[in-house]
């Protein structure tokens, strides 16, 4: 099998089990508990949540352990309006439905959400969001860099405008926290997901600003400093440190790698498959993604076809994986329904070789082109 899906979920490193196994065999105690077994995995955990500081530039208090990006985001839309009642929300057109559909729930109870659509490149303006602000917005979501795409958007100014005007500004990382260095000094709530970096899945971070006014999600016990009750998931919190910095540390070298494989096989499918288009702005996008669309082809179909020949790829958004309506991100890049749905995403990692994305490109010209037959 040759597994181009990495922006959908990636291996788990085999140091990160590792270092995760005995918080699942023999050190097992609640974190809570008052016993030496219980002060191990709190240990454990407060180490973890020291070095995910450390490494990210944040202050340790302000880590919170979550179950991925779906809770982040969710914890950030629905804690802000909790906390301030009422208000407007902007939020760019191509948020993760955990942001779009938690903004969503929020209009329904009287919030008012106003969307602001990317230019033809893939990223949105910083000015035309700020333009959207209004008087009574508490609230901004601009995602680092999109999941289908991996067009990377200009967040540093969209965070600066929103703290001029004490506007609330969450930015999702799932797809840019293996990539590129997290916007701490921009954002007052960041999310992360674990098994994007090589981590384990089920595991992730919130990262909120010390005072940045969000009401909690999940009320019980006095886990994660009465903020997110449940019993922490220490193997889950040690996997996520411990992938989360090995690739901070290896960073600069697997984005050289993970670049060579991505542009190799990018412009070999460019030049040797007619009617294929890449979607976004190469310039401004993640190492590595490449989201094509093939002329006369349906995404769908091409996936299935691909699978069956043991290439593993999808069209986008994992969430949203069998649903038969175009992409809402390239609908909202102006890409007309026929391209939109005949697009595929090719998402590299560390674990592919030259010898993989060779192989895939053969692979996808005959699937084209059986698929125009
Ligand atoms: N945000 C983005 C941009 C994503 O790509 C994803 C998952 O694909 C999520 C949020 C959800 O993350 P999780 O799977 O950890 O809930």
């Amino acid at each position: 099998m040759i597994y181009l899906d990495n922006a959908a979920s990636t291996r788990l490193d085999d140091e990160v089990l590792s270092e995760m196994t005995p918080y699942l065999t023999e050190n097992y105690g609640n974190a809570q508990a008052q016993h030496s077994a219980g002060r191990a995995s709190a240990n454990a955990i407060s180490s973890a949540r020291d070095k995910i500081a450390a490494l990210a530039g944040c202050a340790a208090e302000e880590v919170y352990f979550v179950s991925g990006g779906t809770e982040a985001a969710n914890t950030a839309v629905k804690g802000v309006c909790a906390r301030r009642g009422k208000g407007h929300l902007v939020l760019s057109a191509i948020e993760h439905p955990a942001l779009s559909e938690s903004a969503l729930d929020m209009q329904k109870l009287g919030f008012e959400v106003t969307f602001v659509s990317p230019d033809e490149s893939g990223a949105v303006s910083a000015e035309k969001v700020i333009a959207a602000f209004r008087d009574d917005t508490i609230f901004c979501a601009v995602m680092a860099a999109n999941n289908e795409t991996g067009v990377i958007q200009p967040v540093e100014a969209i965070g600066k405008a929103c703290r001029d005007r004490g506007v609330f500004f969450f930015v999702d990382c799932v797809q840019t926290a293996a990539y590129l260095p997290l916007p701490v000094k921009f954002a007052d709530g960041i999310g992360v997901s674990s098994h994007k970096f090589y981590g384990p899945k089920g595991s992730g971070v919130l990262i909120l600003k010390r005072g940045s006014g969000v009401m909690r999600l999940i009320s019980g016990g006095l886990q994660e400093r009465g903020f997110r009750g449940g019993t922490v998931n220490t193997a889950g919190v040690v996997g996520t440190a411990a992938a989360y910095e090995r690739v901070v540390l290896a960073r600069d070298k697997t984005n050289a790698y993970v670049s060579a494989l991505r542009d190799k096989f990018l412009s070999r499918v460019l030049n040797e498959i007619g009617g294929a288009h890449l979607n976004g702005d190469i310039n401004k996008m993640l190492p590595s993604v490449a989201n094509i669309s093939f002329d006369g082809c349906d995404g769908a179909n091409l996936i299935a076809v691909l699978d069956l020949n043991g290439l593993c790829v999808s069209t986008g958004a994992a969430c949203n994986a069998g649903a038969a309506t175009p992409s809402k991100t390239l609908l909202a890049m102006g890409c007309d329904a026929a391209r939109a749905k005949s697009a595929v995403r090719f998402s590299f990692g560390k674990h592919n070789t030259e010898k993989e994305a060779d192989a895939a490109v053969e692979l996808l010209k005959s699937a084209v082109s059986k698929i125009r037959k």
